[in-house]
């Protein structure tokens, strides 16, 4: 089952007991379904219990008699076949039979508590959440303008930072800030998957912590590594040229501690001296290697 569809069934779980909630709750999920007007009051999907609730939301809330068309192999309708239904259920959520521009009424989103309803009617009817083992992406397909609108307004009411952007022809208001999607998630009602949706977060942050500390040690291992090959050609180099014995004593051992270790750190060098010579005093050596190496370069150059 994907992340959307556990979202749905916990939020279908939901007992709602007040009155005014379940009023927001059938408004959200009615008003925001696929056609909702005095020529039509439909509503798609291909999951049954949301066909179900939606139905039930008709039947009960509104008293009507909605039909479902169920067909195999295409999604579920419900749908008010009577002109007296669809009238009846404009008047209960105060709609007008000859509205041109569907806008949300807000006088069905009276209280505080009836927000969080309202919102998971509205989420049961056009939204879904990405599971954020993938990316984080939670939003609302809304097919006009006007109503989309409307909708944003009250998420910004709600500091939830709402995005929006047109696709296919509908308006889309969306969401990618993880800890924005947490709080849709809660506010609507679906605690077990707010929580499930932060464990997730929690274990990717960590894996990507995790990978990011093991880039940046390889990368340094890789730093060490490169600077000894240049050390060790360089040493080499002074050999070829017969000039290592008429190094200074210091030098020469340092040389040695470096072919003898050629992938180890200053630090692991420093050690091996048993800290006779200090991390700096290893790299001043090797640096004064490299460039009389170079300076060995050069002499045969101008010759
Ligand atoms: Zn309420």
């Amino acid at each position: 089952m994907s992340f959307s569809s556990e979202v749905k069934k916990e939020l279908l779980s939901i007992d709602v007991l007040k009155p005014c909630c379940r009023h927001a709750e059938a408004y959200g999920m009615v008003i925001f379904g696929k056609t909702f007007s005095s020529s039509s009051v439909s509503f798609k999907t291909d999951k049954k219990e949301i066909a179900d609730i939606y139905a039930s939301f008709l039947s009960e809330e509104c008293e009507t008699e909605p039909e479902t068309l169920e067909r195999e192999g295409k999604k579920i309708t419900v749908l008010l076949k009577k002109a007296s239904d669809r009238r009846k259920v404009l008047e209960k959520f105060g709609h007008s039979q000859n509205e041109v521009t569907l806008r949300i009424n807000r006088a069905n989103i009276a209280d505080d508590c009836c927000f969080s309803a309202f919102l998971r009617g509205v989420f049961l009817s056009c939204g879904t959440v990405t599971s954020p083992e993938k990316s984080y992406h939670l939003e609302f397909v809304v097919p006009f303008l006007k109503l989309s609108n409307d909708l944003f307004s009250i998420m910004s009411e709600m500091e939830l930072e709402p995005k929006h952007v047109v696709r296919k022809g509908s308006h889309i208001i969306y969401f990618k800030d993880s800890e924005k999607i947490e709080d849709i998630l809660t506010l609507m009602g679906a605690m077990n998957s707010s929580l499930r949706f932060m464990g997730i977060k929690m274990n990717k942050d960590m894996r990507n912590h995790v990978n990011r500390r093991v880039n940046f040690e390889t990368a340094n291992i890789g730093r060490s590594v490169n600077a000894s090959a240049v050390q060790i050609e360089a040493i080499n180099k002074i050999i070829a040229a017969s000039k290592f014995d008429e190094l200074p004593e210091p030098l020469q051992r340092t040389a040695r501690l470096r072919l003898e270790n050629p992938e180890a750190s200053l630090n692991e060098l420093e050690r091996l001296t048993d800290h006779s010579v200090s991390r700096s005093g290893i790299n001043h050596r090797l640096t004064k290697l490299t460039e009389i190496a170079d300076g060995l370069f050069d002499d045969k150059e101008k010759n």
